[in-house]
């Protein structure tokens, strides 16, 4: 019988007052610490009578490292780095200036450069980086100004105190597969504190609780998810230069799902220019259950184009990661009493340019700023905190989002309409047909097998698992091999599905269980039972999971959660 994890009840757990507790360590979460550091340094040096401590400001961080959850593509667009450390150009981790941009749209066989770059997609100035490496730096930052980032403690729940929010309990560590404690037991902590920012990422679990308890969402858009399934590649010199940036559109995917890919090109360590980060972006609204984000990066490989970039190449890394496509109509409200919410768990993420990392950061340090202020005034009702929200309205962050803020939407009937809508939105700063297009949560588009060409039809080369070369294309599990994935094995299931009846019963039938095709790293299973009506019952190997949290936004019934497993098991992503 699968047992799933939930915080153990019925035992005594440390208390800590806390004065800010920040609920992720990715460039949202590192940013909003360092600023809050900066601004009481200044403040406790122009007064010196009265004293702000940063010792009670915590920054938890579910990965055994700092950044080590942390991928992305990336390109870091530098406007709000510049703003939280103006010299940041000194000792930052960039690979490489970007040099050189293009933009291709795909056929199976052929490829069409666009004349020009739309201006989205423009990037000189911009650097490419390594996420992982570039917060493990800013980390640094944070941990040399005296606020403690505790890596390996994941935040497992909110506290409430009221409908104030009071801070946020830790994973509970050394519980067995049953949730039986274990001789190692160590209960998660309490941290009582004043301020509590979320900083999760894409579909943070926090987030969710305090999304659903206080139905934040009502007046926006559903969110809308991609999954970013990622390689990095060590290929010979000269294949490509380092900051040489192409994106791609169309094929492997048709006209009726959306996404595309990156190719950036980095020195490597040798300086050689050889490393190259690659990946497909697939929209979480593709219709066809069958459909597997991890084989469409594999056909990406495939097309002359890519294989040609690649050959005699060796792949060095994988992962894979959510991100927010919704834009600005899909954000919550992002503060409230005792809360706010940063970077990719409120949706600051411009799909247009694939491109969050200087977001998350900008979101943090207005967030750090809110923060100061009620430390200062010690009131951290919504009254206080909601500032959070109206710098965030009179900001670039809302400039920029404004400017795209209809443009995923466009694409809900496919790509040709997409193109339409986005021509008409870019002449009319945005609005295109209206000032707010709807749309539809991404597991909405998912159609049952029954309504779709049993062979596929034009979706039918994306449909099903990789089988791999071992050369240029890979299975899953030789791609999760590299992506350096551990976990605590005996521990209950982090991934939580509330009715596993609906899954033996109902989904294997209706829609042919897609959760073995959409998650990326093997972690759920249709495995014979004689003993089920259709002769499957699910089975999951959590410990492969690399936390991209797919399963929470795609399935199709919703009754998958992702919570955190114990603090410090996850993916590698080194150099990711
Ligand atoms: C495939 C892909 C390619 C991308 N390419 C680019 C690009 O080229 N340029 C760009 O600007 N943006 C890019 N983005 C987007 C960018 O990576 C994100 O916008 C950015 O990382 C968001 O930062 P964040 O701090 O909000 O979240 P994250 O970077 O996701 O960091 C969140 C952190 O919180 C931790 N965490 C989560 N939940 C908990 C918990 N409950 N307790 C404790 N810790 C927790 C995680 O382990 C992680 O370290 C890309 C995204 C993807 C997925
Ligand atoms: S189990 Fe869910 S979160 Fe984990 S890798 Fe699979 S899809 Fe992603």
């Amino acid at each position: 019988m699968l047992i799933f994890r939930k915080p153990i009840e019925g035992v005594e757990r440390p208390q800590m007052p806390a004065d800010v507790v920040i609920v992720g360590g990715g460039p949202a979460g590192m940013a909003c610490a360092l600023r809050l550091a900066q601004l009481i340094d200044a403040h406790n040096s122009a007064h010196p009578g009265s004293q702000l401590s940063k010792e009670n400001i915590y920054v938890l961080e579910k990965a055994r490292e700092i950044g080590q959850h942390c991928l992305s593509g990336a390109l870091l667009d530098p406007r709000s780095i510049r703003e939280l450390l103006p010299d940041f150009e000194k000792d930052a981790p960039l690979d490489a200036k970007v040099v050189k941009e293009a933009v291709y749209f795909l056929t199976e066989k052929s490829k069409f450069k666009f004349p020009t770059t739309p201006p989205f997609l423009r990037d000189h100035g911009n650097y490419v980086i390594s996420l992982n490496r570039f917060v493990k730096w800013l980390g640094a930052k944070v941990e040399a100004t005296g606020i403690t980032v505790f890596t390996g403690f994941a935040g497992s729940e909110l506290l409430f105190d009221g409908d104030r929010v009071a801070g946020v309990r830790t994973d509970d560590k050394g519980v067995d597969k049953e949730g039986h404690q274990k001789s190692n037991f160590e209960p998660g902590y309490d941290l009582h504190a004043k301020v509590v920012i979320l900083a999760e990422g894409p579909r943070g679990s926090l987030t969710k609780q305090l999304i659903q308890k206080f139905d934040l969402a009502k007046n926006a858009n559903p969110q809308t998810y991609g999954v970013g399934v990622k390689e990095l590649w060590e290929v010979p010199s000269g294949r490509i230069a380092a900051g040489e940036v192409i994106y791609t559109l169309g094929w492997p995917l048709t006209t009726h799902e959306y996404g595309g890919a990156w190719i950036y090109g980095s020195p490597g360590s040798s300086s050689k220019d050889n490393v190259v980060s690659l990946g497909y972006v697939t929209g979480l609204d593709y219709a066809d259950p069958r459909l597997d984000p991890q084989r469409v990066l594999q056909d990406f490989k495939q097309h002359p184009f890519v294989a040609k970039l690649l050959e005699g190449g060796k792949m060095i890394r994988y992962g894979a990661k959510s991100m927010p496509y919704g834009g600005w109509w899909a954000i919550p409200p992002v503060a409230g009493n005792g809360w706010m919410i940063l970077g990719d768990s409120a949706g600051f993420l411009n799909s247009a340019r694939l491109k969050g990392i200087h977001l998350a950061i900008k979101s943090g340090m207005l967030a750090a700023e809110t923060a100061f202020e009620a430390l200062i005034k010690d009131d951290s009702s919504a009254a206080t905190l909601s500032g959070f929200q109206k710098k965030v309205e009179s900001s670039w962050i809302k400039e920029e989002l404004w400017k795209v803020r209809n443009l995923h939407q466009g694409f809900e009937h496919g790509m040709y309409a997409g193109m339409f809508h986005t021509a008409l939105q870019m002449i009319t700063g945005g609005r295109g047909l209206r000032n707010r297009y709807p749309a539809k949560a991404g597991y909405e588009h998912m159609r049952k097998l029954a309504e779709l060409p049993a062979d596929g039809g034009a979706e039918a080369h994306l449909l099903g698992p990789a089988k791999g070369d071992g050369k240029l294309t890979f299975d899953k599990l030789t791609d999760l091999y590299h992506s350096g994935t551990k976990h605590e094995e005996d521990q209950p299931s982090h991934l939580v599905i509330h009715d596993t009846n609906i899954c033996n019963t109902k989904c294997v039938k209706e829609f042919g269980s897609p959760c073995q095709n959409f998650c990326p790293a093997n972690v759920y299973e249709m495995v014979e039972d004689a003993t089920q009506p259709n002769g499957k019952r699910i089975s999951l190997n959590p410990s492969n999971c690399v936390h991209c949290k797919t399963c929470d936004i795609a399935d199709p019934y919703q009754i998958i959660t992702w919570v955190p497993p114990e603090g410090g098991g996850g993916p590698n992503y080194d150099g990711m």
